[in-house]
């Protein structure tokens, strides 16, 4: 059994997290996604999240011991179903969560073992994580979609309930290893969307090799039934989803940059 260790492990209910090499802990797959990564994507949801974004479509990933227990033997065969619609279209394996890198070992063993199928990898991360375990997960990855939530720290922070510094550091990291990288940010009205925010972000990634894209995507409450269910409050009830005149003027603070933004 491996301990993870996470910086500031502030959130409520605070899990150490007992996943290994062979197991772990996922909330659902999708087997033909085509937003997180190139081409026809089989994704991997995983549980436990140490993060609480106040929009987060997935709260029902907050707790590992809410997921299900599968084995990386059981998910490659899964996996292995699906390699050619993947290789077809240019597409691979995606593991999104939750937050993979709660779970490094597990998530670690399972890109390998695409990787030796000659299938495509991505992470999907938040970026909070113990960097040291993070590294030798990115090993095996090809790319990484790296969240990052906001630029401003505070606002990081109220997004998040977590520091900004470990996604940042990730970032860095990822920088000097020459890691293929798409940046997604979340446009929020009244909360993420201060120009100054966001041309921060842009001049951040202006600084990085990296970073193939920037997709900034657009605010929504489709998760927002499952805040209910759960009996979480839903705290961005009375957001509006952005205009496309908002989303515009993101984009144009990162393309004025000289940033593939989209
Ligand atoms: S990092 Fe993702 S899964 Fe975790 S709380 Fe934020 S949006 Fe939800």
């Amino acid at each position: 059994m491996q301990n993870i260790e996470f910086l500031t492990p502030k959130v409520e209910n605070y899990k150490v997290v007992p996943e290994t090499i062979t197991s772990g802990y996922i909330h659902s797959v999708e087997s033909c996604g085509t937003v997180d990564g190139p081409g026809i994507r089989f994704l991997i949801f995983t549980s436990g999240c140490p993060l609480r974004c106040l929009y987060c479509s997935n709260p029902d990933c907050r707790y590992l011991e809410n997921g299900k227990k599968v084995s990386v033997d059981e998910l490659v065969t899964e996996i292995k179903k699906y390699t050619s619609y993947m290789k077809a279209s240019g597409g691979g394996v995606t593991i999104s969560g939750g937050e993979p890198l709660f779970q490094p070992n597990f998530i670690r063993e399972i890109f390998k073992r695409c990787q030796e199928l000659g299938i495509n990898t991505a992470l999907d991360t938040s970026g909070f994580c113990n960097l040291e375990s993070a590294k030798a997960v990115l090993d095996f990855v090809d790319l990484v979609l790296l969240d990052i939530k906001s630029f401003d720290p505070a606002t990081y922070t109220k997004v998040t309930s977590v520091s900004i510094e470990p996604t940042l550091a990730l970032a860095k990291y990822l920088n000097e290893i020459n890691k293929p990288t798409w940046i997604r940010f979340v446009l929020v009205p009244g909360l993420t969307d201060d120009p100054n925010n966001i041309a921060g972000l842009a001049d951040f990634i202006t600084t990085l090799n990296n970073v193939e894209r920037v997709e900034v995507l657009p605010f929504h409450k489709m998760g927002e039934y499952k805040w209910q269910e759960l009996g979480f409050e839903y705290l961005l009830k009375d957001t509006p989803t952005p205009s496309s005149q908002q989303v515009q003027a993101a984009l144009d603070i990162f393309r004025s940059r000289g940033i593939f933004a989209i």
